[in-house]
């Protein structure tokens, strides 16, 4: 029988008023691997409410209590290393190799980043008279609402979490569907590290329902979501209604540049790297690659040829790559992806194919698949695949280029791949986009900001600006004249 877990609400494991549950399928088997309670709106409502009692007390320790609590979670994370990446691997179906020597470590050490980075937060004195001090204070919001995506079930939450909890709100945090076990471990972890009971609270529930009641609170001071740009335009309209502060981290087709100077063996294997990992479920995925005409068929010929060389399949065993993508209606929207670019002319180079192997068969696999000879005006150079599915263009000069990378809704990330570091600086600030790397793709660290413009969002999640996202600059003005009237007083006498 699949566990049956709790909700945490209030410091309590809780199943929903509703009754109802609903079930987490393994991704690489088709396998029920746990059920979780789906929520109603008291549950929000009572996860709201015990937030909302246990903010103040949370508020009222210092930086450094706070900062001592991240730290045990941060260690108690990596106490449950094995435990946690297998849940992640079986509920999203994430390569173990990746879970235990990525997803894992990193929470842990992103943890420890806003534990560390928070106590050196400060206000500002400022000099606006000889007559008064102004200074600024940080405060948090209160209660904040954290939405997130399937794609890093646990890096995701970690990446709010650390940075809302550090600066003293109260969390209410609302997974994924297709994912949610890993949050629910970690929602224990804190409160086996000393967050006090009603300080984080995870509940499991549909987005449409759970989700939207959570947008709606009226005592929920702002959401952080990360998903998909559809879902984040309807939080913002939910949001209207209360005023409420809302992040978004949202979508994104990125583009990665091929200048004719390029190291192609690097790029290739950079192509490879940001469009296949985690079996092409990234934001920042590169899913658009533009390519100097002059060095088009070397890179197309070296990218084929290495994307055949990766190992998919049971994504429990360590020599596995590329799992299964993580449900499947998505496996289906992938594939709607591959249909459509073939009937739009793409020329199909590897991959199309669902693998059929004895460890592949009943998983929702995609093999690597890419497309050559693109154009901009396709879906699959346009829209987010969210797969490792990508289309390769040509391009003649750095002004093509450039607006190629440009003609899109999303400006979440883009790469640039060239020897020169001037000419790639100089392609880097023409582009629309919250990240641009030269000769890199998709690496993040916890001290670089996170977060994209146009349709792909605002506000950003890592790095000292994350601390902002989840405090309030509160500005108080001390006068120092002792004088009952002051001069500007004579506009009213
Ligand atoms: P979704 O937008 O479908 O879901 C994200 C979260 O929102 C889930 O918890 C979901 O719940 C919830 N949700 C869905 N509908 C609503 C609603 N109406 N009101 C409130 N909450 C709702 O995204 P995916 O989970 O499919 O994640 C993939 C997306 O995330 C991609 O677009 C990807 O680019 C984006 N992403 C962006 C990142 C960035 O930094 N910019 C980083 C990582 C991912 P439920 O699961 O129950 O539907």
């Amino acid at each position: 029988m699949p566990e049956e877990y709790s909700m945490l609400i209030g410091g309590k494991k809780v199943k929903a008023t509703t009754g109802e549950v609903s079930e987490v399928i393994n991704p690489a088997n088709g396998q029920v691997v746990g059920m979780v309670p789906k929520c109603g709106e008291a549950d929000v409502d009572a996860a709201v409410r015990a937030a909302l009692e246990a903010a103040p007390a949370w508020a009222a320790r210092t930086m450094t209590e706070r900062s001592k609590v991240l730290l045990k979670l941060s260690r108690l994370i990596m106490a449950h290393h094995e435990e946690l990446a297998q849940l992640e691997t079986a509920e999203h179906g994430s390569p173990i190799r990746k879970t235990m020597n990525f997803d894992v470590p990193l929470c842990a050490e992103q943890i420890e980043y806003f534990a560390g980075v928070a106590r050196a937060m400060t206000g500002e004195t400022l000099p606006v008279g000889p007559w008064c001090t102004s200074i600024t204070i940080r405060e948090p919001l209160g209660v904040v609402g954290l939405i997130t995506p399937w794609n890093f079930p646990a890096l995701m939450v970690v990446w709010k979490l650390g940075a809302a909890l550090v600066t003293g709100n109260a969390c209410v945090v609302k997974p994924p569907s297709v994912a949610p076990l890993t949050t629910l471990k970690l929602g224990d972890l804190a409160m086996e590290a000393g967050v006090p009971a009603g300080v984080v609270n995870v509940i499991t529930g549909p987005g449409e329902t759970a989700g939207e009641a959570l947008v709606r609170h009226p005592q929920v001071a702002k959401i952080g979501f990360t998903g998909d740009t559809a879902t984040g335009k309807r939080i913002m309209s939910l949001a209207s209604d209360t005023v409420k502060q809302v992040g978004l981290e949202l979508g994104g087709n990125n583009a990665f540049i091929v200048l004719a100077d390029a190291d192609i063996d690097s790029a290739v294997e950079g192509a490879v790297w940001s469009a296949f990992f985690n079996s092409g479920q990234v934001c920042a995925a590169a899913g658009r690659f533009y390519v100097h005409d002059s060095r088009y068929d070397e890179f197309v010929e070296k990218m084929v040829a290495a994307a055949r060389q990766l190992r998919y399949g049971d994504p429990m065993s360590m020599e596995t790559v590329m799992g299964p993508v993580a449900y499947e209606a998505h496996r289906d929207k992938v594939e709607g992806y591959i249909e459509g670019a073939k009937k739009a002319g793409a020329r199909l180079l590897c991959g199309g194919t669902r693998p059929d192997t004895p460890e592949t068969r009943s998983g929702f696999f995609v093999a690597p698949t890419i497309f050559g000879d693109c154009t901009n005006d396709m879906r699959l150079m346009q829209d987010e695949v969210f797969g490792p599915v990508v289309g390769i263009s040509r391009f003649k000069d750095l002004d093509e280029a450039v607006a190629l990378t440009n003609d899109t809704k999303y400006g979440l990330s883009a790469s640039v791949w060239t020897r020169d570091l001037r000419t790639g600086l100089n392609v880097a600030g023409r582009i629309k986009a919250g990240t641009v790397w030269i000769n890199e793709h998709l690496i993040i660290f916890c001290e670089t900001p996170w977060g994209g413009c146009k349709q792909s969002g605002w506000g950003k999640d890592l790095s000292t600006m994350a601390l902002d996202e989840y405090t309030m600059t509160k500005h108080i003005y001390i006068d120092l004249t002792g004088e009952p009237v002051k001069p500007w007083y004579g506009l009213l006498k």
